[in-house]
C-alpha cells in the first residue's frame, strides 16, 4: 500500500480515521464534529452530542 504514502499515519482522525489536514485547527481530529464526539467520550457519556460545546463545558469536577 503506497497509494497514500504521503499521508502520515499519525495524521488520522482518531474518531473516523480519515486523513486529517495538518493545518486543521481541530487536530488531531479531522473536523470540529469529531472533536466534539471525542469530548463526549471524555465526559463519561453524560454529554449528548446534539449541541455546540464550549471549552468551559470541560468541568474538572468528577
Ligand atoms: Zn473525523
Amino acid at each position: 500500500m503506497v497509494a497514500q504514502a504521503r499521508n502520515n499515519p499519525e495524521n488520522r482522525c482518531p474518531i473516523c480515521h480519515k486523513p486529517t489536514n495538518p493545518d486543521a485547527a481541530t487536530l488531531p481530529f479531522c473536523s470540529d464534529r469529531c472533536q466534539k464526539i471525542d469530548l463526549g467520550k471524555w465526559l463519561d457519556g453524560k454529554y449528548i452530542i446534539s449541541r455546540p460545546v464550549e471549552e468551559s463545558d470541560q468541568d474538572e469536577g468528577e
